[in-house]
């Protein structure tokens, strides 16, 4: 059975986001969603919020578990049985710190290869900190996020104003 972890802050979770793991869950058997903490990002949801949040819009796809870790990724992944990394790569810019991590968790873990999977065009401007942006200046964002996460996203975007 093929384990891949798809890691990320997922602050809130966005169409891009679902997109990849829709895609990243019909090439593997089993899919791990790992919310990850990132020391350089202050997040609007906290860790257990976000978990339940990718929850609820993943619900249709049996083979993909949600959970948090504050682990090493390279660690968590060999505890988990994870033998992919997968990552969404949206421009070249996304590509030089992306090459870097996964010859890293490479060297950490030499059973953990990464593979990264192009977004699609209409999510390749998307990321969650654009959609808190656009939010905090009232813009549509039906076309960016889940639509059962979006009241949860617009009444802490109000309690944040
Ligand atoms: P962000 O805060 O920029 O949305 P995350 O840390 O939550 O970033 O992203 C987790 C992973 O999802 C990364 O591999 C990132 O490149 C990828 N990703 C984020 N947004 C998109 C998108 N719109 N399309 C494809 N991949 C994406």
């Amino acid at each position: 059975m093929k384990t891949a972890i798809y890691p990320g802050s997922f602050d809130p979770v966005t169409n891009g986001h679902l997109n990849i793991i829709e895609r990243a869950s019909s090439i593997f058997d089993r899919l791990i969603v790992c919310v990850m903490t990132n020391a350089q990002k202050h997040p609007m949801f906290t860790a257990e919020e976000r978990v339940d949040l990718i929850r609820r819009v993943t619900g249709h796809l049996p083979n993909v578990e949600v959970l948090y870790s504050g682990k090493l990724l390279a660690d968590f992944a060999r505890e988990r049985g994870c033998t992919t990394i997968v990552k969404g790569l949206r421009a070249v810019s996304d590509f030089e710190r992306e090459f870097q991590m996964a010859l890293i968790n490479h060297k950490l873990n030499p059973g953990l290869d990464t593979m990264f999977l192009t977004a699609e065009h209409q999510f390749m401007y998307l990321s969650s900190s654009a959609v808190k942006e656009m939010a905090r200046y009232d813009a549509d964002i039906s076309d960016f996020l889940p639509s059962q996460i979006i009241p949860d996203f617009k009444a802490r975007i109000s309690e944040q104003i």
